[in-house]
């Protein structure tokens, strides 16, 4: 396997700040956050919360060190876990007393992912989410919000319709068997070409 270099660019403030790892450029605030970056998501352990765009933000408040973190859904019940890794992470550092705050306003999504996470998640054997959550493809298409008849009821958040790729032998041809797989965050898919079901990571 190729070793990949992480490049962790630190975009300009205020560009891209919904896709760009928000990594600060303070240097006693980037400690923190890299301390607080190698914290792993326990559902899949492969991924660090850099990784999955959960980490959102580091400084240092007064000597103490403050995290946010935003779940990748509410009620995420990870997220209790990942708090206390977190603080773990920082005491064992040498920060006293670090506070983690979790933040839900943005939303976290699927954007905020890495390619370096999903790539991972994919070696993993989850298929990684694909395309751009539903509020952002709005946006960058630059036509404004798409206006729909008062005939189509929308429950819930709009489901995009996209092929997910089987990450055993990279067929097209899947299908969903359930709209939630081991956790909420997946649903479970199964293959028609090599007939291994799977779970994909779904986009929201
Ligand atoms: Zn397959």
């Amino acid at each position: 396997m190729v070793k990949s270099s992480v490049v962790n660019a630190v975009a300009p403030n205020g560009i891209l700040e919904r896709d760009a790892r928000p990594r600060p450029a303070d240097e006693a605030a980037a400690r923190v956050w890299d301390v607080a970056a190698t914290v792993l998501d326990p559902e899949v352990p492969v991924l660090t919360i850099e990784d999955l765009g959960v980490l959102r933000s580091a400084a240092v408040v007064e000597g103490r060190a403050h995290v946010t973190i935003t779940p990748t859904y509410s009620g995420c019940p990870a997220m209790e876990t990942i708090r206390d890794d977190i603080r773990l992470a920082l005491e064992s550092a040498g920060y006293g007393e670090p506070v983690v705050e979790l933040v839900l306003s943005p939303a976290w999504t699927t954007d905020w992912m890495s390619e370096e996470g999903k790539r991972k998640l994919e070696e993993y054997g989850i298929a990684a989410p694909h395309g751009h959550a539903a509020a952002s493809g709005h946006r960058a298409s630059g036509l404004g919000p798409i206006r729909t008849t008062g005939s189509v009821r929308q429950p819930g958040p709009i489901r995009l319709a996209l092929s997910v790729k089987c990450p055993q032998c990279g067929s097209l041809n899947t299908r969903e068997l359930s709209r939630f797989g081991s956790t909420s965050c997946k649903a479970l898919y199964s293959c028609s070409e090599c007939q291994e079901p799977f779970d994909y990571f779904k986009v929201h």
